[in-house]
């Protein structure tokens, strides 16, 4: 912050949180250092979070998380990520709302953002074993809800998600910078490089991400995406799971087009 306001720049902090600490007091502290969004993510209602999300020593978290969202009053934005599987698939509705609800009761600028819960194949390395569900049982369940047609993962985009943005980057704990997803940033086969090994030029660092950026882009094989009359806006869909599958990942509104138009078109009246 004091560099940032040295040279007359704008500066403001993300935390990716697992929510259990985040009570007023931290809320205050991360106020304090211009930390404006705070992603919670929640694999499901009660048991079916405790089952993924539990303490080290197997304890659930559920009740303290929740607990902590509805006690705590704050001016950042608080982004519930609903992660989807097959487990937290029948209660997804149950959770919407009562993130809703703490957002009528405490003012909270809270909500809910279903996230379908991907496959990596570093994950299946560790013995993940979640159950996922397919894009169209992920489409069927947003159908389901009031939530903005636009969540739906289907709007003309610039670029197919930041991983493919060549100024976005994702830096772990060893140093080691990935393209900016939280989803493979475990998965060494896509870091394009250390920091320490580094030689210092802004202008190589550059030269590699947009190396990357390309490669996520512009796969070897897009005959699929060059027929599709969705292209200009999906651009793909996942390039990661594109390169791991070798099919493109399409955008879970194509599997109900009608269902995604009509809220589409509910939503701007
Ligand atoms: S690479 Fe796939 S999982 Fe990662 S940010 Fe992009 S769309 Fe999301
Ligand atoms: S990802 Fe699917 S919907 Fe998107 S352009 Fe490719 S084929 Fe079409």
């Amino acid at each position: 912050m004091d560099i940032a306001e040295r040279f007359g720049v704008g500066y403001d902090g993300i935390i990716h949180t697992n929510g259990y600490l985040l009570d007023q007091e931290m809320v205050d502290f991360l106020e304090a250092r211009n930390v404006r969004t705070a992603i919670v993510p929640i694999d499901g209602m009660g048991a079916a979070h405790d089952a993924t999300r539990h303490l080290a020593g197997g304890g659930p978290t559920f009740d303290v998380i929740m607990g902590n969202l509805r006690s705590i009053r704050t001016s950042m934005f608080v982004n519930v990520r609903n992660n989807l599987h097959a487990g937290s698939l029948e209660r997804f509705g149950e959770l919407c709302e009562a993130v809703d609800t703490i957002a009528r009761e405490n003012g909270t600028n809270i909500r809910c953002s279903p996230s379908r819960v991907k496959r990596t194949a570093a994950g299946v390395a560790r013995g993940d074993t979640t159950p996922i569900i397919s894009e169209a049982q992920y489409e069927r369940a947003l159908a389901r809800t009031d939530l903005p047609a636009k969540m739906r993962s289907f709007t003309p985009v610039m670029a197919p998600c930041p991983a493919a943005l060549p100024n976005e980057v994702h830096i772990d704990e060893l140093c080691n910078v990935f393209p900016h997803c939280s989803f493979y940033s475990d998965d060494p086969s896509y870091s394009v490089g250390n920091l320490l090994d580094a030689d210092g030029s802004a202008g190589a660092w550059l030269s590699k991400l947009e190396e990357r950026a390309k490669e996520l882009c512009f796969p070897d094989d897009q005959s699929r995406c060059l027929a599709c009359k969705f292209l200009p806006c999906c651009l793909g869909g996942c390039p990661i799971q594109r390169i791991e599958s070798g099919e493109p990942e399409c955008p879970s509104a194509l599997f109900d087009p009608d269902a995604y138009a009509i809220a589409r078109v509910r939503e701007v009246g």
